[in-house]
């Protein structure tokens, strides 16, 4: 967020996307970079910023966080970090549905402006267990992966990934210790619930990460506080979207009704 001095609302940061790439047919990277991005904290990695979309005005940017001309805005987890070049990896899920995030991020060319707000707090996780279970889906895979990546000397942990077809998967770096199960997602949560139960290492010392459509992080969550013995207290859950809900409308029921 840049500070205004003449009084008016504070702006975003402005951006102009430097590459793309597509990852997998649902996944499309996203590089975006400016000189205003030079100054974000230096623990930017692994957490979420807001992407500011720009109207449809000609696809001018439009840098305003509040007020009645605001942008649309959605969150977007940090991938990669370089505060030398100024330069942010955002992974954005396409072809999947419609929303004007998805929508920009298709289309987007080297060239295309945006505005960046944040970053937002990381969910914090105590990481003192030996075992984890780390559950999401493409659109928290960075955050998963950012956890997996820290993990204490000796954990080992179980990382479930939904992915809309098997085409989705990736080629993951491998890590001591850390097994990733890709899961082809179906719309209701049995398979992903299978998924977890198969995980012979939860335990009720076990610490859990579950990011994923709302419903599923309350079905998987359920399930671990009825059977498990895991402690709330050891779990980080987010709904990262909610199926038919768009994301100004989510955040307002998530604030009325956390999960
Ligand atoms: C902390 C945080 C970090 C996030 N990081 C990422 C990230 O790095 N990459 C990423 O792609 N997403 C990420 N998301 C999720 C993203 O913000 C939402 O998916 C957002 O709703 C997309 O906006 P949109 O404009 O495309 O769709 P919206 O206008 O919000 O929604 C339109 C419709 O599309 C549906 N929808 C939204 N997202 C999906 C989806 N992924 N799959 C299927 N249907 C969907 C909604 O249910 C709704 O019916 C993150 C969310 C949070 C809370």
């Amino acid at each position: 967020m840049t500070k205004q001095l003449d009084g008016a609302p504070p702006r975003a940061r402005l951006a102009e996307v430097v590459k793309t790439e597509e990852l997998t047919p649902h996944l499309r990277r996203i590089v975006v970079a400016g000189p205003e991005l030079t100054t974000l904290p230096e623990d930017t990695l692994g957490r979420y910023v807001k992407v500011l979309l720009p109207g449809q005005d000609g696809g001018r940017p439009n840098l305003a966080l509040r007020g009645p001309a605001a942008a649309i805005k959605r969150s977007y987890t940090v991938q990669h970090y370089d505060a030398a070049r100024g330069e942010l990896s955002l992974d954005f899920v396409v072809n999947r549905h419609r929303g004007p995030a998805t929508r920009w991020a298709a289309g987007a060319e080297v060239g295309h402006a945006l505005g960046i707000a944040g970053p937002g707090p990381r969910k914090p996780m105590p990481l003192q267990a030996s075992h984890y279970l780390l559950v999401g889906d493409l659109t928290s895979i960075n955050a998963l992966w950012y956890y997996a990546e820290r993990l204490p000397a000796g954990a080992r942990a179980d990382v479930l990934i939904e992915i809309p077809t098997a085409e989705d998967r990736q080629a993951l770096p491998s890590l001591p210790g850390v097994r990733v199960h890709w899961i082809v997602e179906q719309p209701d949560s049995r398979r992903l619930l299978q998924a977890v139960q198969a995980c012979t290492g939860v335990s009720a010392q076990s610490e859990v990460f579950l990011g994923t459509e709302a419903g599923k992080v309350r079905a998987v969550k359920g399930y671990l506080l009825e059977r498990t013995g895991i402690s709330s207290l050891m779990m980080q859950t987010t709904g990262y979207w909610k199926r038919g809900v768009d994301a100004e409308r989510f955040g307002k029921e998530k604030q009325q009704n956390p999960l």
